[in-house]
């Protein structure tokens, strides 16, 4: 409908996911008037508590409520207009006890996961879904990979009323993208670091991850929005060490002004738009205004 404001929909597996994976092209998006989605399919329960400042007893007795609060203060920061939680229990990491747990993430049946989110699609009608990629060899997280899986199948059953007839009215999802962090821009960092004398985070392990930057579609320029990433990171405070040297090792605008786009690989599209593309809403401004 010609009315319709654009929307963009982001699913993350854990609180703080949103700070750390295209923060500054929701920023960019929210400022020119898009409306903003967040789903946040579970907790954090498992999380450590990486700020030695917040390893306290009453933030671990409260972990998912603190984080909770964390995560809405980020997402304010950013510019999401809503925050909706998927509901599951954070299934910690690959091989552990928590992968197990009843309410996990990982555990849950495909089919209610995948109907919690047909639900959240169908009442908030995006134009555009980011999610995970297919390939996720250089952080396997059982969260991160089930993000992924149900996420297609989401936009699939949200536009075929046959599925979920309860979740409301279908609705077709146009583009679909997975979020990427691409080597050139670890790599630049990694020279940054060199050059301003200081111990570079990126070791030989991050450079041997199977990277993905020849798959990359589409780069959006975040200038003027790439810091918004640091505050929300700050906002999750039991999750990141202000101190940090792999968050806050570089100041702030150095760090800022280093490859200031959010890569991405366009998975799925209905509209015609030649890639590469420098827009997530390419094809898709004609038919709706913002
Ligand atoms: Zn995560």
């Amino acid at each position: 409908m010609a009315s319709d404001p654009l929307c963009l929909l982001a699913v993350h597996a854990h609180p703080d996911d949103e700070a750390s994976k295209g923060a500054g092209t929701v920023a960019k998006y929210r400022a020119e008037g898009v409306r903003t989605v967040l789903v946040c399919c579970t907790g954090g329960e498992e999380g450590d508590i990486h700020n030695p400042a917040m390893d306290l007893p009453e933030v671990k007795a409260d972990i998912a409520a603190v984080r909770r609060a964390e995560l809405d203060k980020a997402a304010a920061i950013i510019g999401y207009d809503e925050v909706e939680m998927l509901g599951y229990r954070d299934s910690g990491m690959p091989d552990s006890e928590a992968n197990a747990h009843p309410e996990s993430f990982a555990s849950a049946p495909l089919d209610e996961a995948v109907g919690r989110l047909v639900t959240i699609i169908r009442r908030t009608r995006p134009h555009v879904v980011v999610t995970y990629g297919d390939e996720q060899g250089g952080y396997p997280h059982p969260d991160h990979l089930r993000v992924h899986d149900i996420t297609h199948p989401a936009v699939d059953r949200a536009a075929d009323p046959d599925w979920y007839p309860e979740a409301g009215d279908h609705w077709q999802v146009s583009k679909v993208y997975y979020s990427v962090w691409s080597k050139k821009r670890i790599e630049l960092m990694h020279a940054k670091y060199l050059e301003l004398g200081l111990e570079s985070p990126y070791s030989d392990e991050w450079f041997s991850r199977p990277w993905q930057d020849d798959r990359i579609t589409t780069s959006i320029d975040i200038e003027g929005f790439a810091d918004v990433r640091f505050d929300a990171l700050l906002a999750h405070a039991t999750q990141i060490d202000p101190e940090s040297p792999f968050w806050f090792g570089l100041p702030r605008e150095v760090s800022a002004a280093i490859h200031p786009f959010d890569d991405y690989i366009r998975a799925a599209s209905l509209v015609d738009a030649d890639v590469p593309e420098d827009d997530l809403f390419a094809g898709l401004r004609a038919q709706a205004s913002v």
